[in-house]
């Protein structure tokens, strides 16, 4: 047993809106970070934020992906999906939405309607997941995992407990199906605690601080604080200092070129030339 340390602490930027209805900040980027973050991409943390009721819905209108995943993790308030496929969905807080984006899907994603009436909170996580070389012109798929459909691990020691978004946490396997080796745990974490999680040798993993206060890796973490860790060591140590939600990321690198343009995370700017001509010529 090794236990994971910290490589680095990132506090996100100033924050930016995506379309009119999330307010993020990004956690990490694969511009600056690829082979650090792989498999992952991006991450973008909306909110908390509050909306005044209105008529119309906020967010981003019809756009396209390829290349890649998109997972939207809710936490408070309700975000509604709609395709080019004929998927559409809800969520609300707990559910997950994992979008394979393949080789291209064009969709919006908006306030829920209820949401956008009533005003409130809303506050999510979207992470965008890499696709390796041999899947990203694959079919594209749809994932809609409902809060009921997650399953909970308890944590030792009465240190709270785990839902497996993705993965595999002491046996148990998580709800979402993977291209690659990953695992994403929305972790809730009583202050006082402490508890050690097992973490494959050469994931690259991050944690991502939503509230409360944890220390991890040899540093101490607070609100909206992401850290991330050595691919070394298969241990990583908590101490949770404060009632804590916690957000968990770890893969197996996906050892490839990375060439991305907006919406678009192919291996080549060819393919990036592709996806732009076959996005504007209307293939998607
Ligand atoms: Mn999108």
């Amino acid at each position: 047993m090794k236990n994971k340390t910290v490589t680095r602490i990132n506090r996100g930027t100033g924050g930016h809106w995506v379309g009119d209805g999330f307010p993020v900040s990004t956690l990490f980027s694969y511009d600056t970070q690829g082979p650090d973050i792989s498999p992952f991409l991006l991450l973008d943390y909306a909110g908390p934020a509050a909306f005044e009721p209105a008529d119309k819905p906020r967010g981003v209108e019809k756009h396209p992906h390829r290349g890649f995943e998109t997972v939207t993790v809710v936490y408070q308030g309700e975000v509604e999906h709609k395709d080019n496929a004929g998927n559409s969905g809800k969520i609300g807080p707990g559910d997950v939405q994992w979008m394979t984006a393949a080789r291209g899907i064009l969709h919006e994603e908006m306030h829920g309607r209820d949401f956008t009436r009533k005003g409130g909170t809303l506050e999510m996580i979207q992470l965008w997941v890499n696709l390796p070389a041999a899947d990203k012109m694959g079919d594209p798929r749809y994932q809609e995992i409902l809060n009921k459909d997650i399953p909970v691990a308890d944590l030792p020691g009465d240190a709270g407990h785990v839902r497996l978004i993705a993965g595999k946490y002491d046996g148990k396997d998580g709800a979402a199906e993977t291209f690659t080796p990953l695992n994403l745990w929305d972790m809730r974490l009583k202050g006082g605690k402490s508890v050690t999680l097992s973490i494959p040798e050469g994931h690259n993993a991050s944690l991502l601080v939503l509230s409360g206060k944890v220390g991890a890796g040899g540093e101490t973490l607070g609100k909206k604080e992401l850290a991330q860790f050595t691919r070394e060591g298969d241990t990583l140590t908590l101490d949770v200092q404060e009632d804590t939600v916690a957000l968990l990321m770890s893969g197996e690198p996906i050892d490839e070129p990375i060439v991305g343009r907006g919406p678009f995370v192919m291996n080549t700017h060819d393919e990036i030339r592709a996806a732009m001509n076959d996005y504007a010529a209307g293939r998607f």
